[in-house]
């Protein structure tokens, strides 16, 4: 079990694969919180057939897999499906992440989570690391990642916490704004020497 789990945020686009792809490399266990949101509805999975009992067997492709379109576009247009939908699946996904962040192994370990504080996952973790851009960036860099709408992504970052809220529990920050790829890199190995210190204290 690690020492300290430092829970790692930022809006669309800013940054948070670059940053944790980084820890990674330094072989830094990463929990990232959108590979366990997929988990919980696999092929055959409890919450995947209650998913097509709700809305309906069209809800699950040929191939058995989620139609993950189709559902976006349900719970965009009704906010009561999203509720159903969060309470199924919330409640999965956290204890699937606590037990992972219980398992792992290093000193330290890292949950990265874009919605780390609107979905209250700030009682896991010890420690917030905060990916913080403008929005200007956030948009330009994603639509030139994903050839997203500027409408699209803009839609995505206002149903997100905003920038200064995520810096109130932010603990690190790194601003990724003005900072080359290779810069980043050092930052990480800056904050990893940190974090291993702060795990010989606790
Ligand atoms: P999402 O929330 O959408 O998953 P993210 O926070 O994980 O996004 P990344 O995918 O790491 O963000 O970065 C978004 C895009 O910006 C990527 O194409 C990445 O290569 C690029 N990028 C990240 N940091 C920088 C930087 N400092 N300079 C230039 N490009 C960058």
């Amino acid at each position: 079990m690690s020492k300290l789990v430092i829970g790692l945020t930022g809006g669309i686009g800013s940054g948070k694969s670059t940053v944790t792809n980084h820890f990674q490399e330094l072989g830094i266990e990463v929990i990232d919180a959108d590979i366990i949101a997929r988990e919980v509805v696999a092929i055959d999975s409890p919450a995947l057939k209650a998913i097509a009992e709700h809305f309906g067997d069209n809800y699950i492709q040929v191939d058995g897999q989620l139609n993950r379109g189709l559902l976006r576009s349900k719970i965009f247009a009704n906010e009561s499906d999203k509720l159903w939908l969060n309470k199924l699946l919330h409640p999965l996904i956290r204890s699937r992440l606590i037990s992972k962040t219980a398992a792992a192994k290093g000193a330290y370990c890292i949950l990265v989570a874009p919605l780390l504080i609107e979905n209250n996952l700030l009682p896991l973790v010890n420690r917030v690391l905060v990916i913080d851009v403008r929005e200007a960036t956030q948009l330009e860099r994603t639509m030139l990642r994903d050839n997203n709408s500027l409408k699209e992504v803009k839609a995505i970052l206002a149903s997100q916490t905003n920038r200064d809220k995520r810096l109130t529990v932010a603990n690190d920050v790194i601003n990724n704004d003005k900072v080359t790829l290779a810069e980043i890199k050092r930052i990480v190995v800056s904050l990893d020497k940190k974090y291993l210190a702060l795990t010989k204290m606790v």
